[in-house]
């Protein structure tokens, strides 16, 4: 595991290290505190933090709290707090501001490597409980909640016009599919769409057999350019039917960020564009353009 190790004492994170890095860990040391804030902001693959009380600038108890603000709910940070005063007060503050576990300084390697097994243990079935609440079992891709986080996400670093734009897909007709040829048939459908969706950027299944993709970095006409890929992949796929090999099509509607946007606009913006283009025929791209109504680009 990443391990980030704070103290203001060379010696002491010296002896931590060689205590845990025997054990395959990759040990990251810092004496300041407020740099060992900032690697871990900078490095999501960190998996615990091992900090005394006494650092500086910021002390052990405010480097615990920011860390886990930091956190937040998809990333697992176990927070574990050193203290040569081992009294029930200052273990009491310790988990009370954000920390998992608490022991005493120095540790010995037994105590501190069955705890980072015990940490081990938990992160590795946070990660899969994040996973799963993350990702559309049928596709793997990811599902409503964690398509709108992630877009959110993007959005924050690169929301202006110009730099990040949506595309919303459907197939056409699916439940003939499903009627013709049967639901697991139709489940195939679903998962080969899915993958081709999933390209650079950020895809999910927002619901049944539509999908969404937003695009950081990508103005209009780029991903006007991608939907159509997009459709022109859909529409060469050959899905393994019951009785013979089946072809299916999408229709799909483009949007793209405007002043004062958020997320849910965006999308919405490129549903009513997607609306659009089943009513133009289907198997089209339409782009939603607020000032002139909406075009057929394909
Ligand atoms: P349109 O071209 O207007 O989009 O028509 P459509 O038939 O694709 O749309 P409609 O919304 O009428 O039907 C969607 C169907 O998708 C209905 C539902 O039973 C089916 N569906 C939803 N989720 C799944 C799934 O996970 N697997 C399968 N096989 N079918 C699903
Ligand atoms: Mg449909
Ligand atoms: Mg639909």
């Amino acid at each position: 595991m990443q391990i980030v190790i704070v103290d203001s004492s060379r010696v002491v994170l010296q002896i931590i290290a060689s205590l845990i890095e025997p054990r395959g860990h990759d040990v990251h040391a810092f004496t300041d505190s407020a740099q060992a804030l900032q690697f871990l902001a900078a490095t999501p693959s960190v998996r615990v933090l091992i900090t005394s009380v006494e650092v500086r600038p910021l002390c052990g108890l405010e480097l615990c709290w920011s860390a886990r603000l930091l956190a937040e709910e998809r990333r697992p940070l176990h927070v574990i707090t050193m203290s040569s005063a081992r009294n029930v007060r200052s273990l009491a503050e310790a988990l009370d501001s954000g920390a998992d576990d608490f022991i005493e300084k120095p540790p010995s390697a037994e105590e501190l490597n069955a705890r980072l097994r015990a940490a081990e243990r938990l992160i590795t079935m946070q990660e899969e409980l994040i996973r799963l609440a993350e990702t559309d079992p049928l596709t793997g891709a990811y599902n409503r909640r964690a398509f709108f986080d992630r877009a959110r996400m993007a959005a924050e670093q690169g929301g202006r016009p110009g730099r990040i734009s949506a595309i919303l897909a459907d197939i056409d007709h699916f439940k003939r599919i499903n009627d013709e040829h049967g639901h697991d048939v139709g489940d195939l459908a679903i998962q080969a769409v899915a993958e081709l969706i999933a390209g650079d950027g950020i895809g999910g299944r927002l619901g049944g057999e539509e999908f969404g993709l937003v695009l950081p970095g990508c103005g209009l006409a780029e991903a006007i350019a991608r939907a159509e890929c997009l459709r022109e992949s859909v529409q060469a796929l050959c899905i393994r039917g019951s009785k013979h090999a089946i072809s299916l099509t999408c229709s799909f509607g483009v949007s793209t960020w405007i002043e004062a946007d958020d997320v849910p606009a965006l999308i919405k913006r490129a549903d009513i564009a997607l609306y659009a283009a089943k009513g133009r025929g289907r198997n089209c791209v339409v782009p939603y353009q607020s000032d002139a109504g909406l075009a057929v680009a394909s």
